[in-house]
């Protein structure tokens, strides 16, 4: 406790020290060089990423999502994603107004910002995209869009599952609407049809994720069953609101 306090001290006396030299030679406000950072540091009113309330318990999706894959999903891995992201947001100074400015930017980001950026706003969107059993049916304009893009709902639940499935490695399968067309597509990593870069652009309806992590625990090497049971946890109200 001395030491910090002694180191505080220490830092201060510096700081004002520069500060009063520098005010001297550039006739610069002596308070530019002192206080506190802004809450960001970046300036203004910078977007940050947070993590939104779960909107169920960790066990309210069992027995197709299990409470322990879903308190480390949640609680660690998606927790990590958005103190990173917001690390570097701070580190790289990067000023974007909000998620969509972000991704529309992805390309010029970090490695580090651009997966992080993913990984924080893909679950965000994933918890939303699930609710407690039972489960519904799509309906209305949503099944209507459904059936004219893929013939029926049982189709797209197949198209969907098999391209989750042969996502190589981790990664995420999305039913996303793109020219108002409906369309499934995959990303690798933490990549989402939102970023500039993404080969396939469009707005995100619905998404699994296919990251181990997301199913290891329950399933392992299954991956299929884990796919299998989440159209029992989706929330197709939710996915109709995002189609609008
Ligand atoms: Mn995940």
């Amino acid at each position: 406790m001395e030491s910090i306090e002694r180191r505080k001290f220490i830092g201060l006396t510096l700081t004002a020290a520069g500060a009063i030299a520098l005010g001297s030679i550039g006739g610069l406000p002596l308070d530019s060089f002192a206080g506190e950072p802004s809450d960001n540091e970046n300036g203004i009113n910078a977007f940050m990423f947070s993590q939104d309330p779960l909107p169920y318990a960790y066990n309210a999706l069992e027995p197709s999502i299990d409470a322990m894959t879903m308190e480390i999903h949640y609680s660690k891995h998606h927790a990590t994603y958005i103190k990173n992201v917001n690390e570097a947001i701070t580190a790289e100074k990067l000023n974007y107004k909000n998620a969509a400015d972000f991704f529309a930017n992805a390309s010029r980001v970090s490695a580090k910002a651009r997966n992080n950026a993913g990984g924080a706003w893909n679950h965000n969107f994933f918890w939303a995209s699930m609710k407690p059993s039972p489960s519904t049916l799509p309906s209305g304009k949503l099944k209507t869009a459904i059936d004219g893009a893929f013939g029926s709902v049982d189709v797209f639940k197949a198209e969907f599952a098999k391209a989750a499935l042969a996502q190589f490695g981790s990664g995420w399968a999305w039913l996303i609407s793109a020219n108002g067309k409906l369309k499934i597509v995959t990303t690798a990593n933490q990549d989402n049809p939102l970023m500039d870069n993404s080969s396939v652009k469009g707005t995100p309806l619905l998404a699994i994720d296919v990251w181990e992590h997301a199913y290891y625990l329950k399933y392992q090497n299954k991956r299929a069953d884990y796919i299998t049971a989440f159209w029992n946890v989706v929330n197709w109200e939710q996915v109709a609101k995002r189609l609008g």
